[in-house]
């Protein structure tokens, strides 16, 4: 991504040049608001509206892409090569999904839309994205969680035992994403 940003003739200030590595190494698809928390304690003088001009930047230029696939802000897409998402209902966490290899390789893009575009006649298709969307390994795991504890609860344990771990205490952890 950084050997794009050069050739685009973006000017690269060391504050954008951290934030585009930051982007570049992410997987998650980032907000903002997240890369500016990250890269504040490096750089301490940034404001977030560097970070959200730069973002800007970015996207207008065409080396990467704000997505909006769940309530709240944009995250930011360093990857522009074809490929579908997952995204958690829960944490709004996005993920790449490769496409199939028979996807990239269909010539016309009315190969791979499924069954002709009836509902809109006339549509040039330009990209098919597929959004997968359903909970990610940590909140899936989290509700697992929730799920036994609340079995355990109707097993019969001694009213005692609640009270040593209040039913909330889980629930209240938030997930956390590496
Ligand atoms: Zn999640
Ligand atoms: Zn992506």
């Amino acid at each position: 991504m950084l050997a794009c940003v050069r050739s685009s003739g973006l000017k690269l200030t060391p504050q954008r040049l951290a934030i585009v590595r930051e982007l570049a190494a992410d997987p998650t698809h980032p907000t903002a608001q997240e890369l500016f928390e990250r890269l504040r304690p490096a750089l301490p003088t940034m404001s977030f509206a560097t970070v959200y001009n730069t973002l800007d930047a970015l996207a207008s230029a065409g080396l990467c892409v704000a997505l909006s696939l769940s309530p709240g802000a944009s995250r930011f897409d360093p990857n522009m090569d074809a490929h579908h998402h997952a995204v958690c209902d829960r944490c709004g966490l996005v993920r790449d999904v490769p496409c199939e290899p028979s996807e990239l390789l269909a010539e016309r893009s009315d190969e791979i839309v499924p069954g002709p575009l009836t509902a809109a006649p006339g549509f040039e298709v330009r990209a098919v994205e597929r959004i997968y969307r359903g909970l990610c390994a940590a909140c899936a795991k989290g509700r697992q969680d929730e799920s036994a504890h609340a079995a355990a609860r109707h097993a019969g344990r001694s009213e005692e035992n609640n009270r040593l771990r209040p039913a909330g205490a889980r629930r209240a952890r938030r997930p956390e994403h590496g």
